[in-house]
């Protein structure tokens, strides 16, 4: 359709049921699945914005709320990583010491710390602007790609530093490689934020 309205949908209404259930690789935590909806009545003081406007609404919510939660959890997930690597490398013991005293590895937990550092700086500048109630689309499209790509990044390293453990289901480092490569595309992919970066710098 052209146009559809949004709306506020009370569970207890008929009219609807969840049809599907994906099964995402990663962040199962997250549900995510369809709704149908057939000869579903809704109360026209449960419409959010205005009628037919509905595209704006969605697009506000995942621009100004979504994108923002995703940076949250790519930096929360981000900071997993180096804690893990940082315990499995103080434990890990090869030629008698522990592997953090490898240079290899400081270097990959070095990586993480400012990759970490740097995202959580455009986060909060990005959040700071949005609490103030200005425009913040474009510092959050830059904060989305920066911190869900580094989170990939760290994901891979940590998996990396665990060596054949990082293989294994029982090490965390499994699942935070597989919720990285959710964040991807939740809330608009890396190419979409390069698209909104680059419209802003070419305006
Ligand atoms: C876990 C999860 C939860 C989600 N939750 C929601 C939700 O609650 N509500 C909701 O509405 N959506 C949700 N989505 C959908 C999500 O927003 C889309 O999957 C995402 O925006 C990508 O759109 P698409 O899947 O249609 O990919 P497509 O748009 O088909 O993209 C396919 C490929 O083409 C590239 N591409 C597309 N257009 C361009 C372009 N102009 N320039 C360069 N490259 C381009 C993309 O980067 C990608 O690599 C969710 C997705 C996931 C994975």
């Amino acid at each position: 359709p052209k146009a559809f309205c949004a709306f506020i949908l009370d569970r207890e209404i008929a009219g609807w049921k969840p049809t599907h259930k994906e099964h995402k690789f990663g962040m199962r935590g997250c549900n995510t699945g369809e709704l149908a909806f057939e000869n579903c009545r809704v109360p026209k003081e449960q419409l959010l914005g205005e009628e037919e406007k509905g595209l704006r609404v969605t697009m506000a919510a995942i621009g100004d709320v979504g994108r923002g939660g995703m940076v949250g959890v790519a930096m929360g997930l981000q900071a997993a990583c180096l804690e893990s690597s940082i315990k499995f490398a103080n434990e890990r013991i090869l030629y008698g010491k522990p592997i953090a005293a490898l240079q290899t590895i400081q270097n990959k937990l070095a990586e993480m710390k400012i990759d970490l550092e740097a995202g959580r700086l455009l986060g909060y500048r990005a959040a700071a602007m949005q609490d103030k109630g200005l425009r913040s689309s474009n510092e959050f499209a830059v904060a989305k790609y920066y911190t869900t790509e580094a989170a990939q990044k760290a994901a891979k390293m940590a998996v990396d530093i665990h060596g054949g453990y990082g293989c294994m289901e029982e090490y965390a480092v499994t699942r935070y490689l597989r919720d990285a490569f959710i964040l991807g595309p939740s809330a608009g992919t890396s190419d979409i934020m390069k698209v909104i970066i680059a419209r802003w710098v070419l305006s």
